[in-house]
């Protein structure tokens, strides 16, 4: 029954997500692990998620905006709280009065930073991004040699950890996974001795050789495979059902759906749900996938439309108008629907709507 009447429901497992956390945590024992809440948790709800991480221990916090930061700090207290995206000009007193920490990747970031220090005459906490081969964010090699030849330009900051990014660790025999650990040491061997923050999730499975002091898994948390082709060690966090709207009966040769791109190849049946690309259900999920519904498959026909998709339920004749079939969940892992719809979980997650009815299990 939906009493509001709400057409899908979104349901978030928190106690998945801290079992997930615990268990990174058991795989890197060489430093804790934090959370990474970037993007409201991956379009789970950061107020919920970053709370439910701190309970069960998590005190290492990673968002990518300063507003994401600020909207979660007074649920964290003395946890570090950071901000990968770095330090935009003139938010720097934002950052300092709300105790939020800037991972610094510029020189000019660097030296904002540490002019605000000298100014409050106290230390500010910071994370150090160096580049070793993504080329995205971080200190490039020379600048990381010009701040080593400038021991001032430190001066006021209390250093946390040095951090680089992994551009390829869900690939294993990647070479580039290797060419940014002989990197890495080497940035660090230039820098004062640091903890040292390096994994996201697959990199806690990469081996000891990518253990540091401080792990950063995303995606795991949430249930997306950290190693993809192999069984996912990890548990499933989020359960997207949908309620069948209508079910109607066509013939052989009947079109579903906008410019009849799914024509019936016998006669049958098809049920509608209240879910379109203006929930995040990627339009590219037209005419791929599935549904399921008591262990029976129903394929995805016709394209997906703002606010409404097409199944086929042919081959499911228990199906009834009003129930609920699940789109993401144990019987439908988020990277399988990602892998449908040409995409990876990251982007199946973070593009979760707002008009699902969700719930949070405590
Ligand atoms: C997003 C992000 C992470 C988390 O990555 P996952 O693959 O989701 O575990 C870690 N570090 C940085 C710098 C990131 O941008």
């Amino acid at each position: 029954m939906t009493a509001d009447g709400s057409l899908a429901r979104l349901e978030i497992d928190l106690a998945a997500i801290r079992e997930n956390w615990r268990s990174l945590a058991a795989r890197h024992p060489s430093g804790p692990v934090a959370g990474v809440v970037k993007a409201d948790a991956y379009g789970l709800g950061a107020t919920h998620v970053a709370p439910a991480l701190f309970a069960a221990g998590c005190r290492h916090f990673f968002t990518a905006h300063l507003s994401e930061a600020l909207a979660i700090r007074p649920r964290l207290p003395g946890a570090l709280l950071a901000v990968l995206n770095g330090l935009p000009p003139g938010s720097e007193a934002s950052f300092a009065h709300h105790d939020v920490t800037p991972v610094l990747g510029t020189p000019d970031e660097i030296a904002r930073w540490a002019a605000l220090a000298r100014q409050l005459g106290r230390r500010l906490p910071a994370l150090l991004h160096v580049d070793t081969g993504m080329h995205r964010l971080g200190l490039d090699a020379a600048q990381l040699a010009a701040l080593a030849a400038d021991p001032t330009a430190l001066s006021g900051l209390d250093l946390r950890y040095v951090m680089t990014h992994l551009a390829a660790s869900e690939v294993p025999e990647d070479p580039a996974n290797a060419a940014q650990h002989r990197r890495f040491a080497a940035a660090c061997a230039l820098l004062p001795p640091l903890p040292r923050s390096f994994a996201n999730s697959s990199g806690i499975f990469l081996g000891p050789d990518f253990a540091s002091d401080l792990a950063r898994p995303g995606a795991a948390l949430y249930g997306i495979n950290p190693t993809p082709g192999r069984p996912n060690p990890m548990r499933p966090v989020v359960r997207l059902s949908a309620r069948v709207l209508a079910l109607r009966t066509i013939a052989a040769g009947a079109a579903v759906g906008y410019n009849a791109t799914w024509t019936a190849p016998r006669p049958g049946r098809i049920a509608t749900i209240g879910v379109g690309y203006a929930d995040g259900w990627l339009r590219s999920h037209s005419n791929h996938g599935h549904a399921v519904f008591d262990g029976a498959m129903l394929p995805l026909v016709g394209r997906v439309s703002m606010d409404l998709t097409t199944l086929d339920a042919t081959d499911c004749p228990a199906l009834r108008e009003g129930d609920w079939v699940e789109l993401i969940g144990p019987a439908r892992p988020v990277d399988e629907v990602a892998q449908a719809a040409g995409t990876n979980g990251y982007e199946i997650l973070t593009s979760l709507g707002r008009r699902y009815r969700r719930a949070w299990l405590a």
